[in-house]
């Protein structure tokens, strides 16, 4: 825990600014670890597996109980250090810490289920079976938009698994990450001297921090959220080494909207899944098919929610709409826009809000209408841009939706079974959530998350995502007194 201790320091001069989106302004200055604190970090998690593995799962269970009372009293403070960091709304950050307390009862209860399976085995006298055990250090790296869930999806799995875990959360929200290991020190408090140092440490730092954890060799796990940019890097580095990895990355993600669908429902879960978090979710719905025969309902109705929704201050208001995290993302946003522009695309919204200082980046959510599907709508832009497009087939609608990177998470908005089915199907969408009647943002914590193309497979949280942080054995025991030796081997025994 030193080296989490080591890092925090509100005034270095020279040191890394923490910005907060809302305001726009630093409101702290850490400073970031060295590559040899980052190594001694790494020593000392290595050295805490070797006793926390041998604790029994039910009892690693137990301080992930402890931690989930723990999160459950600082949950407004946290929801707020949320809001403060990575500008969302007041029930987003509160909802990021709940999803955490969330994963952890669901890790406790894990904690008495991690299962092998009983094997029929061809030889007489002989058991088979498989035995689930720790893996090692799991390093974590995570990104801006969603601060402290994703690491709680990670740790309290790793945790009840037997592995320590080390994260570097992104340069833009360490405060946050800080917050969290605090409460998790109080736990740990709680808990017992059963729990060895360096059980959960975070170090402070930018993508060169995040390197040093993907190429240690004594990392056993490297679990990276982020851009598919990042992953491109980190995923072969991991490989190079014969590392695991989950990789978590981005999603331009896509609705469908059939002449059946309920069209009210549709259109809420539309607004909230495209500018919510002012787009900046993995799962922010970015791509939108409107069948020919709904089109002119839907739009309008569309454009009327565009114009009306409230952008604001998330420290003031519960505004749907927040900052965005930078001038970059900004910048990023304006590209898009006029890209699409250029490509004959009728934009409606997108113009910077008047809220918060110069350096504060608010905008007004954009609906664009677009005649093909190309250009910037191919790729996620971290903004809340929605590209709508009409189709009059199903087939080539799902294969429209299917023609991009970024597989995350889909929605189809239909009452028809045969829609719905087909959209579900092998031949539907490709990505790690298909929906149906609600959007592509707001995964539960008891399945498994991640896509399945282009966003590195993903797969932490729910389901059976906890074997990733295990390893397997096979094991075979002969009960019997005949040895299935092969012929003519001879032993000498004594
Ligand atoms: P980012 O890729 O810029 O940074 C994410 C993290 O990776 C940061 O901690 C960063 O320091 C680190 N990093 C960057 N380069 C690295 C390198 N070469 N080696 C090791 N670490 C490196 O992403 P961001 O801007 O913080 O977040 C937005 C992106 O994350 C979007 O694309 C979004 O879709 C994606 N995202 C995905 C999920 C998911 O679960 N699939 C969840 C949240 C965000």
């Amino acid at each position: 825990m030193a080296a989490v201790g080591a890092a925090v320091d509100l005034s270095v001069a020279g040191g890394m600014a923490v910005v907060s989106p809302v305001s726009g302004e630093a409101v702290a200055t850490l400073r970031t670890h060295t590559p040899a604190e980052v190594d001694a970090a790494i020593d000392v998690a290595a050295e805490a597996f070797r006793a926390w593995r041998m604790v029994p799962p039910p009892r690693r269970g137990e301080l992930v109980r402890l931690f989930a009372e723990e999160l459950r009293a600082a949950k407004e403070d946290l929801g707020r250090m949320v809001s403060i960091e990575a500008g969302k709304s007041p029930s987003e950050g509160l909802g990021e810490v709940q999803e955490m307390i969330d994963i952890c009862d669901f890790a406790v209860g894990l904690s008495r289920q991690l299962y092998g399976l009983t094997i029929a085995s061809e030889r007489p006298g002989h058991r088979m079976m498989e035995t689930w055990h720790p893996l090692g250090v799991v390093g974590l790296i995570t990104a801006f938009n969603f601060p402290c869930a994703p690491w709680c999806w990670n740790a309290a799995l790793a945790l009840v698994c037997g592995d320590p875990v080390v994260w570097k959360p992104s340069e833009k929200t360490p405060l946050t990450a800080l917050a969290c290991q605090a409460v998790l020190d109080r736990a740990i408090a709680r808990f017992g001297s059963d729990a060895p140092a360096g059980l959960s440490q975070v170090l402070v730092g930018g993508p060169e921090v995040g390197e040093a954890l993907v190429d240690s060799p004594k990392v056993a796990l490297i679990s990276a959220t982020g851009s598919t940019r990042m992953g491109r890097i980190v995923g072969p580095r991991v490989a190079a080494r014969f590392g695991k990895c989950i990789l978590e990355l981005g999603g331009n993600n896509a609705g469908i909207v059939c002449p059946s669908a309920d069209l009210d429902m549709a259109l809420r879960a539309i607004a909230f899944g495209a500018m919510g978090t002012a787009g900046q979710r993995c799962t922010t719905m970015r791509r939108l098919f409107v069948h020919a025969s709904v089109y002119d309902t839907v739009v309008p109705a569309l454009k009327k929610a565009y114009a009306s929704v409230t952008v604001g201050n998330p420290l003031e208001t519960d505004a749907l709409v927040g900052p965005l995290i930078d001038g970059r993302a900004y910048e990023s946003m304006g590209e898009a826009l006029e890209e699409a522009r250029s490509l004959g695309g009728t934009v409606h919204g997108g113009a910077r809000a008047e809220v918060g200082g110069a350096s504060a980046y608010y905008v007004h959510p954009a609906l664009v209408e677009m005649p093909a599907q190309e250009g910037p709508v191919l790729r996620e832009t971290f903004a809340p841009i929605l590209y709508v497009m009409k189709y009059t087939d199903l087939d080539a609608a799902i294969e429209a939706h299917n023609a991009v990177g970024g597989g995350l998470s889909s929605s189809i908005f239909t009452t028809d079974m045969r829609e719905m089915e087909t959209f579900l199907s092998a031949r539907g969408s490709d990505c790690g959530i298909a929906n149906v009647n609600i959007g592509t943002s707001g995964a539960e914590i008891g399945g498994a998350f991640g896509g399945e193309k282009e966003t590195g497979g993903g797969r932490e949280s729910g389901s059976d995502a906890w074997r990733a942080y295990m390893r397997r054995a096979t094991n075979t025991i002969n009960y019997s007194s005949a040895l299935p030796l092969a012929q003519g081997v001879v032993f000498d025994i004594g």
